[in-house]
């Protein structure tokens, strides 16, 4: 298929809150060797107390996603807040009200969270943040449906893309958020935002091709 009901995303949500607990710790380890090694606490923290918020109801994929970005927009410090907040925020609003998520869908959600990320952290590409992960992530998904293939391709595509922007932060050097003060020394070590980033996607594309 190549829609699926939004009332049914609830596993697309829970698949995406495990992702992120699961690893807090790795995160945490990632962020502590350029950064101050708080971004798994700080991810976990938030997606922790929207799982113990959701867990009553079986709210669709627009209802959780709300959920997680208010709860990171409004409960959680560091720079991840705000930036996660609106990722999380601007894809559920985006979808709201829609009966089916399908891909022309899915595409629209995913570029304003990009754009959500963009205009409040101004990142660019190369700069060693999420949006390495985020942006070739979006253009990736959008290319492979440019090029006619279905949902599932296209989170396939979405989600081989994040990977390798996740890697390529690996090469660079930061010059955004806490890790730009080390300058040089912060190549040759991947930035922690990034790999949230591509955890995230990857947990949400592969739920999805589940519910195709
Ligand atoms: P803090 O930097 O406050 O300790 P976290 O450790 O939770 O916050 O998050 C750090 C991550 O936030 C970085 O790895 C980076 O990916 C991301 N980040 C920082 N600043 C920006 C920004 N301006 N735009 C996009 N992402 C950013
Ligand atoms: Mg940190």
């Amino acid at each position: 298929m190549e829609s699926f009901p939004n009332a049914k995303g609830g596993s697309v949500v829970q698949r995406v809150i495990s992702a992120v607990r699961e690893n807090a710790a790795t995160l945490s380890e990632i962020d502590g060797a350029i950064g101050d090694g708080d971004h798994g606490i700080n991810m976990s923290k938030g997606f922790g107390i929207a799982a113990e918020r959701l867990s009553g109801g079986t709210g669709g994929l627009s209802e959780g996603l709300a959920e997680i970005g208010t709860v990171l927009l409004t409960e959680i410090g560091g720079a991840m807040g705000p930036l996660y907040g609106t990722f999380f925020r601007s894809m559920a609003r985006e979808s709201r009200g829609a009966e089916v998520i399908d891909a022309p869908l899915f595409e629209a959600m995913l570029t304003k969270a990009k754009e959500g990320v963009v205009s409040i952290g101004s990142a660019q590409v190369g700069d060693k943040t999420m949006l390495d992960t985020l942006a070739p992530a979006v253009e990736a998904f959008s290319a492979s449906r440019l090029s006619g293939r279905g949902f599932a391709d296209a989170l396939r595509a979405m989600v081989k893309a994040a990977e390798e922007g996740k890697d390529s932060t690996r090469d660079l050097v930061s010059r955004l958020g806490r890790s730009s003060r080390l300058g040089e020394r912060s190549r040759g070590l991947l930035d922690a935002g990034a790999v949230s980033c591509w955890l995230i996607l990857t947990a949400m594309g592969q739920s999805i091709i589940d519910l195709l």
